[in-house]
């Protein structure tokens, strides 16, 4: 159930907020940070969500549980989870599983271009039920990477390669920090450096940076220093071909930005790099 309204605790009062005056309040940063559940007795903490591609609301602060018998209370996920001792490994995504990945967002892409319908299904999953009793005594939370160091080599184990979410640019939120992410979006401009390139996509006013360094340049094919010098020219002449990619989700100088690490893991206007240019230039 979404939330719209809120107590703002602070040391003199207590005053109602919602999502609609919220970002008016003259103390906005002081009222994001001591929001609490409406429902008379329970003390849970909210925190505030603000518009993105749905409309702005209160979501329950991490950790926090509402009392039983407010209307917000939901058994969480975490407190079935606790006699389980959970156990989190980094699994390498193999190149197979990116490409699926970016055949997907493709799909998508033409499919929602062709119904005229927006592009994430945003189709409502319910809420997680968990029964405290089922599952197995030991969890293994695994992550997907594709930098160095994974514990895991794709499908070791005989254990399912982690699915690849997708974000927009402007759906992301500081939970995808430090997850391996799939983004689309178009290319504004591109910087060379010595083992380095940096895309920058725009969507509407935000803009989003994509690093390739020295990881990427020391493992992928020696040609792409020559790629990227093409890309920049073909970018200052005309904005707007497509990049998709699977990588790192970081912040730098407060914004979100992706690193890739795999000359694989990204496309031109749906095509490798190479093939992108050689079919350019034919
Ligand atoms: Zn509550």
């Amino acid at each position: 159930m979404s939330i719209y309204e809120a107590i703002y605790k602070s040391d003199e009062n207590e005053e109602m907020v919602t999502v609609f005056n919220i970002e008016q309040h003259e103390n906005f940063t002081d009222v994001k940070n001591n929001l609490y559940c409406t429902y008379q007795g329970c003390t849970a903490r909210l925190s505030y969500v603000p518009k993105g591609k749905v409309r702005a609301y209160f979501k329950t602060w991490p950790k926090e549980d509402h009392t039983q018998d407010c209307v917000d209370y939901f058994e969480r996920v975490a407190t079935a989870n606790k006699q389980r001792s959970v156990a989190t490994s980094t699994m390498e995504l193999s190149e197979k599983h990116v490409k699926n990945v970016l055949d997907n967002l493709r799909k998508k892409r033409k499919e929602a271009a062709g119904t005229g319908k927006p592009k994430s299904g945003n189709k409502k999953k319910p809420r997680p039920t968990v029964d405290p009793g089922s599952g197995e005594n030991t969890t293994l939370n695994i992550v997907p990477t594709t930098g160095p160091n994974a514990d895991l080599a794709s499908g070791e184990d005989n254990v399912r390669e982690p699915s690849v979410r997708n974000r927009s640019l402007i759906n992301l939120t500081v939970d995808d920090l430090n997850w391996t992410r799939s983004i689309e979006g178009y290319i504004q401009n591109v910087e060379v450096g010595d083992k380095r390139a940096v895309l920058q996509l725009q969507d509407g006013s935000n803009s989003f940076l994509i690093y390739f360094e020295e990881y990427f340049f020391d493992n992928a094919a020696v040609n792409f220093g020559r790629y990227f010098q093409d890309l920049q020219n073909l970018a200052n002449e005309h904005q707007g071909y497509l990049f998709s990619g699977v990588g790192l989700i970081e912040q730098r100088n407060n914004q979100f930005c992706m690193l890739v690490n795999r000359g694989n893991d990204f496309r031109i206007d749906d095509q490798y790099i190479a093939v992108f240019l050689a079919n350019l230039s034919a």
